[in-house]
């Protein structure tokens, strides 16, 4: 049986068990614009701006 070979500090596992890491989901990025949560490498939702150009045409 494998066994591990050091103790896991008070650091290490609280550190593990606090949700702190899953606020923001790998590959979230702010958009530069409204500041809405998006998927990097992907347009906009809200104002359809990709890269600093508005490539959507967004109804308000
Ligand atoms: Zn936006």
């Amino acid at each position: 049986m494998a066994v591990p070979k050091r103790k896991t500090s008070k650091a290490r596992r609280d550190k593990r068990r606090s949700s702190t890491w899953k606020l923001t989901l790998p590959g979230m990025t702010k958009c530069p614009k409204c500041g809405e949560y998006v998927l990097s490498h992907r347009v906009c939702k809200k104002c359809g701006v990709y890269h600093g150009k508005e490539v959507l045409a967004v109804e308000e």
